[in-house]
């Protein structure tokens, strides 16, 4: 089973909507690795799927995303977890593209890569834009939002009323939205499997 996972403000922090430019502004938030390390460990694919609007803004190229996503994957490794991959819509809103989310284009893509179901997954985001492109697809996919980076803004139940969806779950942060994809209802953070 796959497990979609956004970047900036759900798996790394997010500060004033400032761009990941070099490695050197990547922090990884408590826990994420671990999360990340726990996930593919029960045997599920974990994708980073990341809207990079920055890439098309000029900011940065796609190439420059490279060492970033490397420091990503090191500590996940260094967690005791593996190997990932990150898709990236490089796209700005104007481009109408159908990778940006809420559209779903990274979520298909990466699912046919690794020969996964895209009707039955999990996606953890802190964005309603994350929620509504697992959504998109079917309403069977679990959808957590977690409660950092952006997870708090009130943006998100504005959209989740305009499109009728939700989240199915709503969790302090990816530690907890781990605990929640591993072990149901059953268990709550600080729950801890080595
Ligand atoms: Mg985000
Ligand atoms: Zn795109």
């Amino acid at each position: 089973m796959i497990v979609w996972c956004d970047r900036d403000g759900t798996l790394i922090e997010q500060e004033d909507m400032k761009y990941v430019l070099t490695p050197d502004d990547l922090f990884m938030l408590p826990g994420a690795a671990e999360s990340i390390a726990m996930l593919q460990r029960a045997g599920l694919t974990v994708c980073v799927v990341t809207n990079q609007g920055g890439i098309n803004e000029g900011f940065m190229s796609a190439c420059d995303y490279k060492p970033i996503h490397d420091k990503m994957v090191k500590a996940v490794m260094e967690a005791g977890g593996k190997e990932f991959s990150s898709f990236i819509c490089p796209h700005r809103k104007e481009d109408h593209c159908d990778c940006r989310k809420p559209r779903s284009g990274l979520l298909h893509y990466s699912a046919g890569v690794f020969r996964e179901d895209p009707l039955h997954g999990w996606m953890i985001g802190d964005f309603w834009s994350d929620i509504i492109a697992a959504k998109n697809i079917s309403l069977d996919i679990k959808a957590i939002l977690v409660q950092t980076g952006r997870g708090k803004d009130a943006e998100n139940e504005t959209w989740f009323r305009r499109y009728g969806v939700y989240p199915d779950y709503i969790v302090e942060d990816i530690q907890a939205a781990a605990v929640k994809i591993l072990y149901g209802d059953y268990a709550e953070k600080p729950l801890t499997q080595w």
